[in-house]
């Protein structure tokens, strides 16, 4: 009897440059976490990360691989262009979509080094709502006044989608693709997935609260104000950072296969 394996990949870690090996194993944990919270769309989506010292490179998941599968090694390599510079030898390429989406973003703004995308069904929800995400909660008011909305035209296949949406996204790193799902940017690949997290909850609230035929208590304007305000860049700590070392040693301990 045979019985299903493991994909075969190739470790490259000496072939790559420290840095890339780094982003690597973030993405490729990054991958896991999404998986292991209940982000994942089956091999749909897409999360990426600049090659730090490689200006117009990202990592991408091979198109066809579950997120639970991802390793360091497998991430393909991609110009801003479209030139894949890396594949494991595997029968999986590029995404077009995933190009698309993340090519808009990095060419548009130098300061993004990571962006994550989800199809969950909240944030699928949310991005069908005509009154898109209510500050109805306090992890909610980290997000309000801070997240940009994408008109949906269809699967992001043309080129030409991407000036709308860096368009769309403009300097903020927030943002609902319209009947489509949620799109975080961060700084790190450690700000994307936390910022990913908190958006992806303040949905599943929302959507939790406006369910219960009974009337939502709004905060009053002054206050939504005041929170939104207490999470601006500059007023808090960066978020993710400090969460992701314990992501990590969880990943180490249960799942430690990301990192070959
Ligand atoms: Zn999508």
């Amino acid at each position: 009897m045979t019985h299903a394996s493991a994909l075969s990949i190739a470790p490259i870690q000496s072939s790559v440059s420290a840095a890339e090996w780094q982003a690597r194993v973030d993405l490729a944990a990054c991958y896991r976490l999404c998986d292991r919270y209940g982000m994942s769309d089956m091999i749909y989506t897409h999360i990426t990360a600049r090659v730090p010292d490689a200006p117009g490179q990202f990592l991408i998941n091979p198109n066809g691989m579950l997120f639970s599968e991802i390793t360091a090694s497998s991430l393909l390599k991609v110009t801003e262009d479209g030139e894949l510079l890396y594949r494991p030898d595997l029968p999986y390429g590029l995404h077009p979509a995933g190009f698309t989406i993340h090519s808009a973003i990095y060419r548009a703004r130098p300061d993004a080094a990571s962006a994550m995308h989800t199809h969950t069904i909240a944030g699928m929800a949310v991005s069908a709502l005509k009154c898109g995400l209510l500050p109805l909660t306090q992890t909610a008011t980290r997000f309000c006044g801070r997240i940009a909305y994408h008109d949906f035209r269809g699967p992001e296949r043309d080129p030409s989608e991407r000036d709308l949406l860096a368009q769309s996204l403009g300097a903020l790193n927030y943002c609902i693709l319209r009947n489509h799902g949620l799109l975080t940017v961060g700084a790190s690949v450690s700000e994307a997935f936390i910022a990913m997290w908190g958006l992806e909850r303040a949905c599943q609230a929302q959507l939790a609260a406006m369910a219960c035929n009974t009337p939502l208590e709004m905060p009053s304007e002054e206050v939504v104000e005041k929170s939104c305000s207490m999470y601006a860049p500059g007023n808090s700590r960066t978020y993710g950072p400090l969460e992701w070392q314990g992501l990590l040693r969880m990943l180490d301990r249960t799942d430690p296969g990301f990192r070959d």
